[in-house]
């Protein structure tokens, strides 16, 4: 498994497949090929499909297009054997020929690979020998120690700073969304909701309150994602408000202090980072309980830490933060990532305050194990229609 730095990528929405990992690509090329003058780009599958709606050729031109002229060709229908979000990029000579091709792919999360499992440039480091729950779990039985001091002895000392700056944009993507009114970009006219529901979530005792307060703040950072604001991918742009709403709440609401939130973050970390090394994280390659549904687990697993969860517990709390979302497809309206991406982050996020009291009430024993329900995930993803997988052809996005 690679650095939490991999998994939490500091950049804009609204998709760290579709827009982030495409963009990096493009830079990529350019470093690769300082002499090339024009381009030619093609998109295949998923991220051709959905391209439109993610700002996928926006992100590649934004690159290329301050070198010289770019081709962009479009193949929706066409799905490379690796990935459904392949991109082939060439340059093109005077003569029109094409050269020096690269077909590369944009593998969830804002990660590439080239396809043969070697890792891209950006993308080398192997700093978990562990790779599995269970493997984890018994080197936390074996020691004493819990998950967040895994990640410390894997990443050093260092993933603490990076972790702070993750804690801080996060914070700032759900303070900026509560006061951010108006309508979100594109042809849907959808008005962003979270000033609305933080105003009217303060209204409420207590118990309603605390739902309240967590639907607005996950609405608050998708809502900046959908607008192409700054975000952490966790694990992905289009599930990005899950982790953000539930340690927010919590931090305000119970007065955590930062230490303990990134402690959280390290542990949340390590969920998606093995469910991304094990499964994936990418809609376009297991549908959308590969986004929300990790999110889920993810802040599942760090809620339960900062209450004092054991690792049993904790472990339980992410195994039932993604169990509940197994099968969930992806399918956005008109390709954007709204509708359903942002509601379904404010009700992942408040599942994940039900994974954490439900563990809690438990002693950690439970059947399905959190590595089972990784597998199922992807076997279930693999399982499902194409036009259930970010391509906009069916569900939701059909009668949107
Ligand atoms: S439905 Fe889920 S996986 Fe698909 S774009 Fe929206 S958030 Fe991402």
């Amino acid at each position: 498994m690679k650095s939490l730095r991999e998994l939490y990528r500091i950049g804009t929405g609204p998709s760290s497949s579709h827009t982030m990992g495409p963009q990096a690509a493009a830079k990529q090329y350019l470093q690769r090929h300082p002499d090339a003058k024009a381009f030619n780009v093609v998109l295949y599958g998923s991220l051709a499909a959905t391209g439109k709606g993610h700002m996928t050729d926006v992100a590649i031109l934004r690159v290329l297009e301050e070198r010289g002229p770019v081709d962009l060709l479009w193949e929706p229908s066409v799905f490379l054997p690796f990935h459904p979000n392949g991109m082939k990029f060439a340059t093109k000579q005077n003569d029109g020929s094409l050269s020096d091709e690269w077909i590369v792919y944009s593998v969830g999360g804002g990660a590439l690979s080239e396809g043969n499992d070697t890792p891209s440039a950006h993308d080398n480091e192997k700093l978990y020998p562990l790779q599995t729950m269970e493997e984890i779990m018994a080197w936390c039985q074996k020691t004493g120690h819990t998950f967040w001091e895994y990640v410390e002895q894997c990443e050093g000392s260092e993933i603490w700073n990076y972790l702070r700056e993750v804690w801080q944009v996060m914070q700032e993507s759900v303070e900026r969304g509560i006061n951010h009114e108006g309508i979100l970009p594109g042809p849907l006219g959808l008005q962003r909701k979270a000033p609305v529901y933080f105003t009217k979530a303060k209204g409420y005792k207590a118990n309603l309150q605390s739902d309240g307060l967590v639907y607005a703040y996950a609405l608050a950072v998708s809502e900046e994602n959908a607008s192409g604001g700054i975000i952490v991918t966790a694990p992905t742009c289009g599930s990005c408000g899950v982790l953000p709403a539930v340690l927010y709440h919590l931090s305000r609401g119970h007065l955590f202090s930062e230490e303990r939130i990134l402690h959280a973050l390290a542990t949340a970390g390590l969920i998606g980072n093995l469910v991304k090394h094990n499964a994936s994280i990418s809609g376009a390659d297991v549908g959308c309980q590969g986004e929300v549904g990790v999110a889920s687990a993810m802040a599942s697993g760090a809620a339960c830490q900062l209450f004092g969860g054991s690792v049993a517990q904790i472990e339980y709390a992410a195994e039932m933060g993604l169990e509940h979302h197994l099968g969930m497809t992806c399918d956005p309206v008109c390709g954007l990532v709204q509708i359903p991406c942002i509601e379904r982050n404010a009700f992942a996020a408040a599942r994940a305050l039900d994974a954490n009291f439900f563990a809690s009430l438990s002693d950690g024993q439970h059947r399905v194990s959190f590595d089972r329900v990784v597998r199922v995930m992807k076997q279930t993803g693999h399982d499902l229609p194409s036009l259930y997988k970010e391509t906009s052809e069916g569900g939701l996005a059909r009668i949107g």
